[in-house]
């Protein structure tokens, strides 16, 4: 069978599977028919797991080291490249958070330009994280993914939690399980704490981030102003000025908000984390983004 053929009925595969794939680990099927179109030379496998520290999916690999190995190996036959793995000691020398945004981290690897929320594909990437090729090796040996794990960080009762569940629970139904009552918070975020991602409750564990976190109801504080404190400015890992993308967001300014990149923003949300007037940059640039979409 050629490799066109085999690409052709592995993506009929996948979408049959409905494989699970979250915002960073891109989904696989679409990376491949993708690959149909444009060349790949670099792969990247993720062994560092969605939550902070070192281990999870490093762990993983190592319990389901067969299924690893038979899915790298598929992989490689299918889009053949130069596998790198990325593991928490290789993302800690590229300086930390926020590591696990595909754009980034290509561009801080391979020195490649990629803008935020595009597919790493366009740049001659593949990009997949452990637990996709552990399934990816689990479907070539005929076995169906059924659960996922996850990991629940609760703010109100400051825990954490860890467990598997069902590829087709809702995130309610997750955070119910660790006793949570949905109509006791305020909203649940995935991925990153900081970047603040509010997830949608009904939506499938299979196609989120596999990170969550609960938070409480809170009053709102009082309104404070920008101090021109260049806070925001030196923790920006991709060398925005957030303060001036806030003054494009108040002035309904997008041709303002192109001149300070707005584009090349990655929403990671360290700007807004450290901001002493706890300005909510995040979301003005957001919401600059759908003004410009
Ligand atoms: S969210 Fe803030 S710190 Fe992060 S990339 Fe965008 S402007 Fe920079
Ligand atoms: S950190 Fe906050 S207060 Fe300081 S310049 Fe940035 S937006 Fe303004």
């Amino acid at each position: 069978m050629s490799v066109e053929a085999d690409i052709t009925q592995w993506i009929q595969r996948l979408s049959d599977a409905d494989l699970p794939w979250r915002p960073s680990s891109p989904d696989l099927r679409t990376q491949l028919i993708q690959s149909l179109k444009r060349p790949i030379d670099k792969g990247i496998v993720m062994l560092s797991g969605p939550e902070e520290g070192p281990g999870w999916f490093a762990q993983r690999v190592e319990d389901h080291r067969v299924d690893f190995e038979t899915g790298l190996s598929l992989l490689q036959r299918l889009v053949s490249a130069e596998y790198t793995t990325v593991d928490s000691r290789m993302i800690d020398r590229l300086g930390g958070y926020p590591v696990r945004e595909p754009s980034l981290l290509v561009s801080r690897l391979l020195d490649r330009r990629l803008k935020y929320g595009r597919s790493p594909v366009e740049v001659g990437v593949l990009w997949v994280d452990a637990l996709t090729v552990i399934h990816l090796g689990q479907l070539s040996r005929g076995q169906p993914v059924t659960h996922l794990p996850v990991v629940i960080d609760d703010h109100i009762r400051k825990q954490r939690f860890r467990l598997e569940v069902g590829v087709n629970e809702t995130v309610e139904g997750v955070i119910r399980q660790v006793g949570i009552d949905p109509a006791q918070i305020s909203h649940c975020t995935q991925g990153p704490a900081l970047q603040k991602r509010v997830i949608d409750l009904k939506r499938p564990i299979c196609h989120s981030e596999l990170w969550f976190h609960v938070w409480p109801c809170r009053s709102p504080g009082n309104v404070r102003s920008c101090t021109r404190c260049g806070e925001c400015v030196s923790i920006c890992p991709v060398g925005l000025h957030p303060a001036g993308l806030l003054e494009s967001a108040s002035n309904h300014d997008s041709i303002m908000a192109e001149q300070f990149y707005l584009q090349s923003c990655i929403e990671c949300g360290l700007c807004e984390a450290v901001c002493p007037s706890e300005l909510p940059l995040l979301e003005a640039i957001r919401g600059l983004k759908r003004l410009t979409e």
